[in-house]
């Protein structure tokens, strides 16, 4: 049998990535779902791939996008809780602020999709001892929202670099964007936080094992960026890696993955966005075959069935 890999796509939008990188403009909620989804769901369909879709509340409140949501449950992908606001500083939220960012949410799929999301992962990777408390109080199955690498504070060095128009006090709520250097010390393989509400399961996102180094697709883009040839060598060792060491992964996805300098000019401060679209996503679907020959891609929310059937939650 293969071993397991969990795939999830955190549906961030145009206005989320305007917002926390302090571009004007956000606060009338600039949208490209209609665009991405589709095209996303195409590529999936084609592999016959079911994922899990992580949904921000903000956009499943909106009935502009009730339609492109219902696509994704209506071709059988999980939602899960991508917080409301999208706000990388949800662990500077009060326990009430939470669960009210948590129950918003919530409902706002349940009434787009049908589905109420039982996983959760935190915008930037933002997740607070109340937080994974709220979470486990609620029920949540899952949250997913640890990134164990030592790269952290270097992605956001990068990121904020092109940040210009951030006052000092909107930097210093982004401090712990994409995390602290000790989080590359935290375990890829799949644990139980013990939190006052109860055993929550963690499924990190999966580093390079010994390395802890990202190896999600967005960062595959960007060294293809450098050399095609490097990013597949990379993909490969960080694949045979997880194989030898019995790491179950769990991949990471972005909308960017699937867009380009032809979809959207707003977006150019990140490192693939100068590429047009097809490109990319012909690199993607490279990716994606070497990944679907030795691995069994699931949805996060099967994932964690499978764990629970041999990790048992601490007795409490
Ligand atoms: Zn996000």
């Amino acid at each position: 049998m293969k071993p397991t890999c969990s795939l999830s796509l955190d549906l961030d939008n145009l206005w989320s990535y305007l917002k926390t990188h302090g571009e004007a403009g956000w606060d009338v909620y600039p949208s490209y779902l209609r665009i991405v989804v589709p095209r996303v769901l195409k590529f999936l369909a084609e592999r016959n791939l079911i994922i899990t879709f992580f949904l921000v509340g903000q956009d499943a409140a909106d009935p502009a996008h009730a339609a492109v949501l219902r696509s994704i449950t209506e071709a059988g992908h999980e939602v899960g809780n991508h917080s409301f606001h999208h706000e990388p500083w949800l662990h500077l939220y009060s326990e009430v602020e939470i669960e009210d960012e948590l129950k918003r949410t919530e409902e706002a799929i349940e009434t787009a999709t049908g589905i109420k999301p039982t996983g959760f992962r935190g915008p930037g990777f933002s997740h607070s001892p109340t937080l994974l408390n709220v979470l486990a109080r609620r029920g949540y199955a899952y949250d997913c929202s640890t990134f164990p690498t030592f790269l952290g504070p270097i992605a956001r060095l990068y990121y904020l670099a092109t940040a210009k128009g951030l006052s000092p006090e909107e930097r210093a709520k982004r401090k712990k964007l994409f995390g602290r250097f000790t989080d590359g010390f935290g375990p890829l393989k799949p644990f139980h936080w013990a939190t006052p509400g109860g055993p929550l399961l963690e499924i990190p996102v999966t580093t390079m094992p010994l390395f802890k180094i990202p190896i999600h697709v967005s960062y595959l883009l960007y060294l293809a960026g450098y050399s095609r040839a490097l990013a597949k060598l990379y993909w490969r060792t960080a694949l045979r890696l997880c194989r030898s060491t019995g790491t179950g992964l769990s991949l990471l996805l972005h909308p960017l993955d699937f867009m380009g300098s032809d979809d959207t000019d707003r977006l150019d401060f990140f490192p693939a966005m100068k590429r047009p679209h097809a490109g990319k996503l012909e690199l993607v679907g490279q990716f994606f075959d070497r990944l679907q020959k030795d691995f069994d891609c699931i949805p996060m929310g099967e994932h964690a069935r499978r764990i629970r059937a041999r990790l048992r939650p601490p007795p409490v």
